[in-house]
């Protein structure tokens, strides 16, 4: 937020390390070229995707490992799908779990399914990222197994399935192997279950199903945050198996290649924001704008981000601060979908006109207060020794469609908007457009803070500004 504020006034300056690195780095990724196969022409999206995937992945472990109802499924016998250095989409089963004391994290203790000649590799940095795999990694050769200890984190799937354990304390119990050859009851036991994944592992495949529990029912997981992070991960998964590029032959060098020239132009991107970073804090207006933060409560003194910056944060499309505090003061609370909406619209249409609109009760005490707010940041702005004089900034807000919009939620058909207003069609089909993401971003903000009527009213928002002519007419938004 304080950075996206001040980004246009940023001068580079040299860092010289830094910039050092990051010229050797573009010089390195401009002689690398992009993989040139009949096949992978999407396999850029495709690593996008996948890349997408892990991250959530990675955030929904830990959630659904930090809750109680998560540990519910951390019983041993449990059978997860795992991807930990050499072990990629194996199966194995949980035999105990455990939070160290200090640790903030539960350690996971798997017997994992693998063949007895893989070669055992340190996989290093990276290992963990990306990789296109649909099938669960199926052994080679001569059975075998691994018991690891693994992160939540390393779980890709939490499937419905137990196995019947007989006694995981001795299996976790290293011993010298026993004279002639012969077995330990847990060295069978271990054995027999090494099997029983094998089958499962295969059945899988063919079925080309992983049963997982769903967090929602099975866990009863209901935050907002996740359930749209898990929302998100449906939709990307179903979306892989769509991919033309999974019928290369050589997708495993194809997305290798791409792994590489993307991780090398992600790292070239830090490198650039940590210099800009240190670039904005050389600013005084940078300073004001933090002293402004502080007083307004969206980072403490220590500059530590708050409740109210996270918020902040998720707005994207327009003020982010008299957003936030149009939330966190409840004006936008008593409103309908349709009110909050044609209010919004204040932050996206920009054109000053000279229409009188004709607006209800409810939105004319939305609109004063929504001055009333705009007025205190600026005042406040300026006490911190911003220069914009308070009028300057209430000019940025423009009420003149907020009679349109609200009629338009309502459901009054475009043709009769347009006799509402002298404002062109163009710009109001832009202006509602741009509006979807703004009840987006405080649809997101609700979450954060969460309130759920709001959420479900920012919803209703969207759905009711998305209709016929407006989202069908790309001639004016192309
Ligand atoms: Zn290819």
């Amino acid at each position: 937020m304080m950075k996206r504020s001040f980004s246009e006034n940023t001068e580079q300056k040299e860092t010289p390390a830094q910039q050092r690195q990051v010229r050797d780095h573009e010089k390195t990724l401009k002689e690398m070229t992009a993989v040139e196969c009949v096949h992978c022409s999407d396999l850029e999206d495709y690593y996008k995707d996948t890349a997408h995937l892990l991250t959530l992945n990675y955030d929904l472990m830990k959630f659904i490992f930090s809750t109680s109802a998560g540990s519910k499924v951390l019983s041993p016998g449990r059978l997860f799908v795992i991807c930990h250095m050499a072990h990629r989409n194996s199966v194995a089963v949980l035999l105990r779990s455990e939070s160290p004391p200090k640790v903030p994290a539960v350690t996971l203790t798997v017997l994992v399914l693998c063949s007895e000649n893989m070669v055992q590799r340190n996989a290093g940095e990276g290992a963990l990222l990306p990789l296109p795999v649909h099938e669960l990694s199926v052994p080679q050769g001569k059975l075998s197994h691994e018991i690891v200890n693994i992160a939540p984190t390393d779980v890709l799937y939490i499937t419905n399935q137990r196995l019947a354990l007989k006694d995981p304390a001795a299996m976790l119990k290293p011993k010298p192997p026993l004279p002639g050859g012969k077995k330990r009851p847990e060295e069978g036991e271990a054995d027999e279950l090494t099997q029983q994944l094998m089958v499962i592992a295969e059945k899988m495949n063919q079925k080309d199903e992983v049963t997982t529990i769903d967090p929602k029912k099975d866990l009863k997981i209901l935050d907002l945050d996740f359930a749209e992070k898990w929302s998100q991960y449906k939709t990307i998964k179903d979306r892989l198996r769509t991919y033309e590029c999974l019928g290369c032959p050589d997708l495993n060098a194809h997305y290798g290649d791409t792994y590489v020239r993307k991780s090398l132009h992600d790292k070239v991107q830090k490198l650039k924001y940590n210099l800009s970073q240190q670039n904005l804090s050389l600013l005084p207006e940078y300073e004001q704008r933090i002293r402004v933060l502080q007083r307004l409560m969206y980072v403490d003194h220590d500059r530590i981000v708050q409740l109210k910056g996270r918020v902040a944060c998720e707005i994207n499309n327009c003020d982010e601060v008299l957003v936030t505090e149009l939330i966190f003061n409840n004006v936008l609370t008593d409103l309908t979908a349709e009110q909050i909406v044609a209010l919004l619209s204040c932050m996206v249409f920009q054109s000053k006109i000279n229409d009188e609109p004709c607006l209800t009760k409810a939105l004319q005490e939305g609109q004063e207060n929504i001055i009333k707010m705009a007025t205190l940041i600026g005042e406040t702005q300026m006490e911190c020794g911003m220069t914009e004089p308070v009028d300057t900034y209430l000019e940025t807000l423009k009420f003149g469609l907020v009679e349109v919009v609200y009629e338009w939620a309502r459901g009054m058909p475009f043709a009769e908007i347009t006799n509402l207003t002298t404002v062109e069609e163009g710009v109001i089909v832009r202006c509602i457009v741009r509006l979807d993401e703004t009840c987006r971003d405080v649809r997101n903000a609700a979450r954060v803070i969460g309130d759920p009527l709001l959420y479900k009213k920012m919803e209703l928002a969207s759905e009711l500004i998305k209709r016929d002519i407006v989202f069908a007419a790309s001639l004016y938004t192309a």
